[in-house]
């Protein structure tokens, strides 16, 4: 889905105002993208309809290109589409909270249970696992075991009890175990029927939970969209978690579920291992998707502290490698004025290796205080030939500035380190200073 969007996305170039004309091919093809990745149809109409109107309707924003507008437009709506902002779990005003995991066989109930025990456990909650598939033996064993490893109390009442029983009792086993939260297990069935339904309905009934989450395979694709509906008509659902979300290069059950039973998704599953389970962010998902990491954000980060001309005339420089000291400096601050160096290379794809290069070489924020006095106790004649600092300019800058010489050994390490990667960073500013989407 990622790849035919982001091709999608390059057709999106034009210049003035955005015609009808402009948006055909591209809009196709997002139409297209959608519908392979299993996305549901009625979805997919009202989504392309959404977007088209929204971009022959706004007038372009000084600051982009009709190309970026539409990239705006296309991210702004996916976000909408997968359910706006993040969706927070109801926590009980009386604990404990409720917690009711439903859905068909094989869907990961019993694994998430597990992980959203563990989830909640890091965000302080006191959660107790439930062991309410009485169906198959192995199902209660299988929660047992989850909860050992994971040091969860676990609460089963066997398989001759009744889930509506087992529930029940479980409420005043939180009690006496202080446990704020409860995670019920349920049995799931191959199909929806009755049976499963009734059964559903009458735990519903005994514990009034505060959360009846289903839980759905990705990897079933729009089936699960179908088991949500019905879910929702028949039990009533409050969200949902996506599990598998991992092996669904397509993600079409993520990206139809809201929009058709009107159900958020709460949690996505990554993976098979206990903590892969992921709070569900609207906006991260849709970037993932459109394959931008945030790619909007930093080069609006960029335009609104960085002064362009300074960034062409560096950029200059940087070609005919006089990158300086003193550059550097003014680098520096610039970077640090748009916010964590780290998080600016985090937001561009392909620079979080560079990220974590730049935290081993250990330039955090605060050294930038001592790159400052560093390099106001150079000569600006060292500042602008750093060859010639040898080892007696080493300790009188040292002294100068009241740090060790070994400071500013690895001061000139990191701008030699720093030179390399500026020229880097320059190729965005410059492609951001141009206003330019060229992809
Ligand atoms: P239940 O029948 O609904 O209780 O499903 P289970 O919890 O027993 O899970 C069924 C299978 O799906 C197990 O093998 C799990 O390890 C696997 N599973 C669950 N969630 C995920 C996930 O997010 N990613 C992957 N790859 N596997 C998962
Ligand atoms: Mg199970």
């Amino acid at each position: 889905l990622s790849e035919r969007l982001q091709n999608a996305i390059k057709m999106f170039r034009g210049s003035g105002k955005i015609t009808e004309d402009d948006l055909k091919a591209p809009l196709r093809e997002v139409r297209m993208a959608l519908l392979e990745a299993d996305v549901n149809f009625k979805v997919v109409k009202d989504f392309v309809t959404n977007i088209k109107e929204r971009a022959l309707g706004e007038t372009v924003q000084q600051s982009l290109t009709p190309g970026q507008q539409i990239i705006k437009i296309v991210n702004d709506e996916l976000t909408q589409l997968l359910g706006g902002t993040q969706s927070k779990l109801t926590v009980a005003d009386k604990p404990p909270t409720v917690i009711m995991l439903v859905g068909l066989q094989g869907a990961g109930k019993t694994t998430t249970a597990g992980k959203l025990g563990s989830l909640l456990r890091k965000k302080g909650k006191k959660p107790l696992l439930v062991a309410g598939d009485v169906y198959r033996p192995a199902a209660i064993k299988q929660l047992q075991v989850l909860g050992e490893q994971l040091s969860l109390p676990v609460f089963a009442l066997g398989d001759q009890v009744s889930p509506v029983e087992i529930a029940r009792k479980a409420m005043d086993k939180a009690f006496s175990l202080a446990c704020d939260t409860v995670i019920i297990d349920t049995a799931g069935r191959l199909h929806i029927n009755e049976e499963l339904m009734d059964e559903l309905r009458n735990i519903k009934a005994a514990v009034n939970p505060h959360e009846i989450l289903l839980v759905v395979d990705a990897m079933t694709g729009q089936d699960a969209v179908t088991v949500a509906e019905s879910f929702n008509g028949e039990l009533g659902i409050d969200g949902l978690i996506v599990t598998k979300l991992d092996g669904d290069a397509r993600g079409g059950a993520v990206l139809s579920v809201k929009a058709v039973t009107g159900r958020p998704v709460k949690f996505v599953g990554m993976g098979e291992k206990l903590d892969a389970l992921e709070p569900f962010h609207p906006d991260r998902m849709a970037s993932r998707i459109l394959g931008m990491g945030d790619i909007l954000s930093l080069i609006e980060k960029i335009q609104s502290t960085t002064d362009l001309a300074k960034a062409l005339e560096m950029e200059k420089k940087l070609r005919k490698d006089e990158f300086t000291l003193e550059q550097f400096l003014e680098q520096m601050q610039q970077v640090k004025k748009m916010g964590s160096l780290e998080t600016i290379l985090g937001l561009i794809p392909g620079m979080s290796g560079i990220s974590q290069k730049l935290k081993e070489a250990n330039v955090d924020e605060k050294e930038f205080d001592r790159v400052e006095a560093i390099i106001r106790s150079m000569t600006p004649k060292e500042r602008r030939h750093p060859d010639i600092i040898n080892g007696s300019r080493r300790k009188r800058i040292a002294a100068g500035c009241g740090m060790r010489v070994q400071d500013v050994n690895k001061l000139l390490k990191n701008f030699e380190e720093s030179k390399k990667m500026m020229k880097k960073m320059q190729g965005m500013a410059k492609f951001a200073s141009k206003g330019g989407f060229k992809m």
